[in-house]
């Protein structure tokens, strides 16, 4: 099965995944964790480009394509193999995060952005999205050592947060919407139950 966490900058995603992996590794699945962009070696120096503006500053289409790479990469490497051994992949960032930030963030068009990350990732599609969501002032907040993105400003999270919610909106059956302001424990056990849920099926 493959779970992913999408949400804006500051909302515990990393936390989540943790507990996840946590609990279904305590129930004896085999669980592989791992993170857009950076999943892989390519992914890591990508990152280091993307975030840390390694590169310099690039333009909105070349961010784009830098990371769909990494998606392309990361599918081909890490998730599309562990998913035909049958472990459970969990993956903080998928294409979700490129339509919103790529796309609706730095304003290319969201639908053209989504299929070049559908391109990137062959089509493959998450069992479950779980969406944490938070008014980005208070993501922004909880953020100590803010990289170049996250510095981009309050219009550009709330922009990536509508976003978010739409493609939640779009396919309700394959999210789970979470208000990221609820308590760490009461978060990580109403996914918790969702994903197990989706094991069982
Ligand atoms: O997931 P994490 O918070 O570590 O992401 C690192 C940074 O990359 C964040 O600032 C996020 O906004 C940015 N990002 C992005 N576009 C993506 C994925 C991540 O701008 N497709």
């Amino acid at each position: 099965a493959f779970v992913v966490f999408e949400g804006g900058d500051g909302v515990g995603k990393s936390t989540q995944v943790e507990l996840l992996v946590r609990r279904l590794e305590g129930a004896g699945h085999e669980v592989v964790r791992t993170l857009e962009p950076g999943g892989t070696r390519l992914g890591a120096v990508l990152r280091g480009l993307l975030l840390h503006g390694d590169g310099g500053e690039v333009g909105p289409r070349t961010e784009a394509l830098l990371y769909a790479a990494d998606k392309a990469e990361h599918l081909h490497q890490v998730v599309s193999p562990a998913l035909e051994r049958g472990a459970v992949v969990v993956c903080d960032r998928y294409v979700d995060s490129m339509v919103a930030y790529q796309g609706a963030g730095r304003v290319l068009d969201g639908d053209e952005v989504e299929r070049v990350a559908r391109w990137a990732t062959g089509d493959l599609r998450p069992d479950l999205t779980v969406l944490l969501d938070l008014d980005p002032e208070a993501g922004l907040e909880t953020l100590t050592d803010p990289d170049r993105l996250e510095s981009a400003g309050l219009d550009f999270h709330r922009r990536a947060r509508a976003s978010f919610l739409a493609l939640a909106g779009r396919d309700p059956g394959r999210y789970l919407v979470l208000p990221a302001r609820r308590s760490r424990d009461e978060l990580a056990e109403a996914v918790g139950v969702r994903v197990e849920r989706l094991l069982s099926e």
